[in-house]
C-alpha cells in the first residue's frame, strides 16, 4: 500500500546519511520515545540512563549535560531541573517527610526560605533557621528527627561564608545529610564533595547559561542511594526541561571558566574601588577582610563569583540609596547574575536578618563582563547623588 502524500508528511521514508560529525551536542526534541518493540518496551526501565523510556526521563541532549556538571562537581549523579529553585524543591522531597526536621541558614535564598515555610504549615515538617557562621556548633541544633541540613556558600546577598568541613563533620557524627547550594561558585570556586557536603545544588540559570536567558537548575550527588532517592522525586514531580535549553547551557559551558575568571578579576577591582569610598560603610565580598567569613573563603575556595554587595554608610537614607541606583547607566535593575550584563539591586537587609537591623541599606552588585573602568566610572558618577 502506497501511503498519501499527507501521511508520508508524517511517516516519510527519508533517512539521512550516517557519518555526520560537529562539536555541537544535538539537540533532541522528544515528549514520546520510540521503542524497538512491545518486548523492548517491557523490559524498560525508567532509571536506567543507559537506555531511554520518555522524554522526562531524558534524552542524549539532557544526558550529555547532566554527565558534563557531574564531572564538573567531581560527582557521579546528575539530575536536572527547570529552575534553580525546582532543583531546591526536588531536594527537599527527595529526603523530608512529615515528622522530620530541616535546619536552613538564616541567609538562606529567600524562596528556599519560603519554602521551609511552606513545609512547616502544610506538610508537618519543621523548617529551622541557623546562624550561617555556626561551624561545629550546628552540632547542637541537631534533633533525633533532624534530615538534612542546607548550606549556601557564600549567602547571595549579605555573603557571609560557612565553615563547610566544620558543619559537614557535625552533621556526618549525627547522620544527617548536608546539601550545598553551589551556585555562587557555579562549581569552579569551590569543592563541594571534598568538604564534606552529600548533595549539591546550582543554578544553571547564572554562569553556566551566561546569557541572562535560561532558567535550570541541577543536583549532583556521588552516593547512588541519594540519586535514586532524589530520581523518585524527579520523576514524581515532574521535572523536565526543554531540549533547546538545555544546549543553551551545554553551549555556555565551554566558556565558562574563562567568563567565571573576567566575572571574579573584575568584581575584586570594582570592590576594592568601592572599599575606598566614604559613603561605603562595608563591602560584603568574600576576598575582602570586611566580609564574615573571610578566613574561611581563603581556606577553602580557589576564586570569587561576579557578585558581591556593599552597605552604604547608615547617614544615607533609602531614598537617597534607591536615587544612586537608578542613576546607574551601566547596571540594571534586575533579580538573578551570572550574565554579561552587570546588575545592582538594593535589599532591605535590616529586615531580612536578625542582628543586622541597625546596618544601613545593602545594595548587591552582580560585575558583568563590561570594561571595568567604565564600571567603575558610572558607579563614581551615580555616587554624586548622595553627596549633600
Ligand atoms: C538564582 C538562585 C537560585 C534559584 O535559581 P532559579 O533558576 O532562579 O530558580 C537558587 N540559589 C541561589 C543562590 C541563586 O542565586
Amino acid at each position: 500500500m502506497k501511503p498519501s502524500p499527507q501521511t508520508n508528511l508524517i511517516h516519510g521514508d527519508y533517512t539521512p546519511p550516517a557519518g555526520f560529525a560537529a562539536f555541537p551536542v544535538p539537540i533532541h526534541h522528544a515528549s514520546t520515545v520510540l521503542f524497538e518493540s512491545v518486548a523492548a518496551m517491557r523490559s524498560g526501565d525508567w532509571k536506567d540512563k543507559s537506555g531511554y523510556t520518555y522524554g522526562l526521563h531524558g534524552t542524549p541532549t539532557t544526558f550529555t549535560l547532566e554527565a558534563k556538571l557531574a564531572a564538573l562537581e567531581d560527582g557521579r549523579f546528575c539530575l536536572l531541573a527547570p529552575s534553580g529553585l525546582a532543583a531546591i524543591a526536588m531536594v527537599n522531597f527527595a529526603f523530608l517527610k512529615s515528622g522530620d526536621d530541616v535546619l536552613l541558614p538564616e541567609n538562606v535564598y529567600a524562596p528556599n526560605r519560603e519554602l521551609g515555610r511552606w513545609l512547616s504549615s502544610d506538610f508537618g515538617i519543621s523548617a529551622r533557621y541557623y546562624d550561617p557562621m555556626i561551624g561545629a556548633g550546628i552540632g547542637a541544633l541537631i534533633q533525633p528527627n533532624t534530615r538534612l541540613i542546607w548550606t549556601e556558600a557564600p549567602g547571595s546577598v549579605s555573603m557571609e561564608v560557612p565553615d563547610l568541613p566544620a558543619i559537614c563533620q557535625a552533621a556526618r557524627e549525627q547522620g544527617v545529610l548536608v546539601a550545598l547550594d553551589n551556585t555562587w561558585s557555579a562549581g569552579l570556586a569551590l569543592r563541594g564533595f571534598a568538604h564534606g557536603v552529600d548533595i549539591i545544588m546550582q543554578a544553571l540559570t547564572k554562569y553556566q547559561s551566561g546569557g541572562s536567558d535560561v532558567l535550570m537548575g541541577a543536583v549532583i550527588t556521588r552516593e547512588q542511594s541519594l540519586n535514586e532517592r532524589l530520581a523518585m522525586a524527579h520523576m514524581r514531580l515532574g521535572m523536565g526541561v526543554g531540549a533547546d535549553d538545555a544546549y543553551l547551557v551545554l553551549r555556555g559551558l565551554s566558556s565558562m571558566k574563562l567568563r567565571f575568571a573576567a566575572h571574579d578579576a573584575a568584581a575584586r577591582r570594582i570592590a576594592l574601588w568601592l572599599k575606598a569610598r566614604p559613603e561605603v560603610a562595608r563591602v560584603l565580598h568574600p576576598a575582602l577582610p570586611d566580609c564574615p567569613g573571610h578566613e574561611t573563603w581563603k581556606r577553602d575556595f580557589h576564586g570569587a563569583g561576579g557578585l558581591f554587595s556593599v552597605i552604604f554608610d547608615a547617614r544615607y537614607s533609602e531614598q537617597q540609596t534607591d536615587a544612586f541606583v537608578d542613576s546607574l547607566a551601566l547596571f540594571g535593575i534586575g533579580y538573578s547574575w551570572g550574565g554579561a550584563h552587570s546588575l545592582a539591586m538594593p535589599y532591605r537587609i535590616g529586615t531580612m536578618r536578625r542582628g543586622w537591623e541597625g546596618a544601613g541599606t545593602l545594595v548587591r552588585f552582580n560585575i558583568g563582563l563590561e570594561e571595568p573602568d567604565d564600571l567603575i566610572a558610572d558607579i563614581e558618577q551615580a555616587l554624586a547623588v548622595l553627596a549633600p
